[in-house]
């Protein structure tokens, strides 16, 4: 298959493996190397600050699909490679990957930049060090995992538990987060001994694909980690309803979470998802100004708002509320939006026209309904290229529960700004939402902060700080956000089966 990106639209500063990354045939990552797809299709792949195509991916369907699983199947075989290495050495397989993403850090940050519209600043100082330390703590749970022996009620018997790997897992990933995404989902699966099909999205096929190689150079055996970049409505549902998957592990839309469970459920598959957010941030009147208006800035603008945890509901003391919008204004008109390769840029392009036009129509939809646009508002910035999806940081105040910008996901650089009077009253609204991914909660009343914390439905909570993750914290949904959790040892949990083994003794 011949690239049509002879000449690559990409910055200047675009490393020279990467342009050759790049310009490459449009593969797929299959049984330990780059395969062309049998579908013949393939997917334009976008730099978000310009609207250009800078490559071509390939786009699986139900044939690669079929070839990928029986490569995950034929690594799971008992007496195959992968099943017959040991626990330890499983574990130093992951902790080299660690190394070549570390060693690879530059070509990848520029690959998260390029499709993905990320800072490169921020992909070097987030989320290529938070993925590599996720590779190193499951690295280290790989000779960790033990069964039990179980005191029964009956003599001369002995049971005991051994932990088993779920066997093949299809790991569907959004575009918001590629390398950290992905590397939440395929650590604790390596670490528990499973084979992977990974299918990044669409907007963002490049790091996946990139990963493959990097695992497999690691050392892992073949087959064992696949990756198929592809469509959510070929390729995603194709692995959903596999029969050679044992487990769906994704994140995404609550919408598609939804139906993805529901196809899962007629298999009995072992499903986890990660699904939307629409979390409250609170600020009450004893946090000083600057501190919350700092940080709940930073809770929505990171990463151009595209983040499941963001704290896209802002509620605000009523006594401090001006005060606080203010500083956040300030902050948000200073921020340098720009293409995320330039050294001085902060905030860069959403991913897509499709969604560029959806966060600008729920700006508008508020505005229409009286809401006030402090900053920003629905116009495409002016410093920034035209061509490229951006978005000005955007706050929203005079708006009430009944705006769609208030109840749903917008998965931009916008929140939404509302007085409050007390604890009782907050814990009440906060609550108020389908979703339940993360709260935020700034106060020096560290009494009154726990209180509140316990009362709040959110798979994380945040006390006077946002947004941070750590490999060994659990993160995930309460309601419609999802269940199980990525990371810490829950995650590892939902990749291992329990084997009861009974013995008679006499
Ligand atoms: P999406 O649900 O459209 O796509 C996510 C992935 O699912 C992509 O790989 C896509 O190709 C695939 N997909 C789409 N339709 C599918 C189908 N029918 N069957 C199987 N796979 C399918 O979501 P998105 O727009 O790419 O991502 C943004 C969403 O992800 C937001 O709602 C955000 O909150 C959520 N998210 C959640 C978390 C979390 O940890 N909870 C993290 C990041 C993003």
């Amino acid at each position: 298959m011949s690239s049509p990106t002879a000449s690559l639209a990409v910055p200047d500063a675009t490393r020279p493996e990467v342009r050759a990354f790049l310009s490459g045939s449009p593969q797929l990552f299959i049984d330990g190397e780059m395969v062309d797809p049998i579908s013949g299709k393939t997917i334009p792949v976008l730099d978000p600050a310009t609207g250009r195509v800078i490559a071509t991916a390939a786009a699986a369907g139900i044939e690669d699909v079929d070839r990928a699983v029986s490569a995950a199947r034929r690594a799971m075989e008992w007496g195959a490679p992968w099943r017959r290495m040991t626990a330890p050495d499983r574990g130093r397989i992951i902790e080299r990957f660690a190394r070549l993403v570390e060693a690879h850090s530059e070509e990848i940050a520029d690959l998260e930049v390029l499709d993905g519209g990320k800072v490169r600043r921020a992909a070097l100082s987030v989320d290529i060090p938070l993925a590599i330390r996720h590779l190193e703590y499951f690295a280290g749970w790989s000779g960790k995992i033990e069964g039990n022996t179980i005191p029964v009620s009956i003599p001369d018997t002995m049971v005991r538990t051994e932990r088993e790997p779920v066997g093949v897992v299809a790991q569907i990933v959004p575009w918001n987060y590629p390398l950290l995404m992905s590397i939440w989902k395929i650590a604790p699966a390596l670490a528990a001994g499973c084979a992977i099909i990974l299918k990044p999205a669409e907007n963002t096929p490049l790091t996946g694909l990139r990963l493959g190689q990097l695992a497999f150079e690691a050392g892992l055996p073949k087959g064992v980690l696949n990756v198929l970049t592809g469509y959510g409505a070929e390729a995603g549902e194709a692995l959903v309803d596999h029969p050679g998957v044992d487990k769906v592990a994704f994140t995404g839309s609550t919408e598609v979470g939804k139906r993805i469970a529901a196809r899962a459920a007629s298999q009995v598959k072992r499903v986890t998802l990660e699904l939307g957010g629409k979390s409250p941030n609170i600020v009450f009147a004893d946090s000083p100004v600057e501190v919350s208006a700092k940080g709940a800035s930073d809770a929505i603008f990171f990463n151009a708002g595209q983040a499941c945890a963001a704290g896209s509901r802002l509620y605000i003391e009523k006594g401090v509320f001006d005060d606080v919008i203010s500083q956040m204004s300030e902050i948000a008109q200073s921020l340098a939006i720009g293409h995320g390769m330039e050294r001085s840029t902060q905030l860069g392009p959403l991913i897509s026209q499709r969604q560029h036009e959806r966060v600008r129509g729920y700006i508008d939809g508020a505005l229409d309904m009286g809401a006030t646009a402090v900053t920003g508002g629905s116009a495409r910035p002016a410093s920034a290229n035209p061509e490229g999806y951006f978005v000005a940081p955007t706050i929203l105040t005079n708006v009430n529960d009944s705006f769609a910008a208030v109840r749903e996901e917008i998965f931009g650089p916008v929140v939404v700004a509302q007085p409050f009077e007390n604890l009782e009253e907050i814990a009440q609204r906060a609550n108020n939402s389908p979703y339940g991914l993360a709260a935020g909660i700034w106060t020096k009343d560290i009494t009154r902060a726990n209180r509140l914390a316990n009362m709040l439905q959110a798979g994380t909570v945040y006390i006077n700080m946002y947004g941070a993750t750590d490999a060994a914290a659990p993160f995930g949904g309460y309601k419609q956000s999802g269940y199980g959790r990525d990371m810490g040892h829950a995650n590892l949990e939902s990749y291992l089966e329990t084997k009861t083994i009974w013995t008679n003794l006499a």
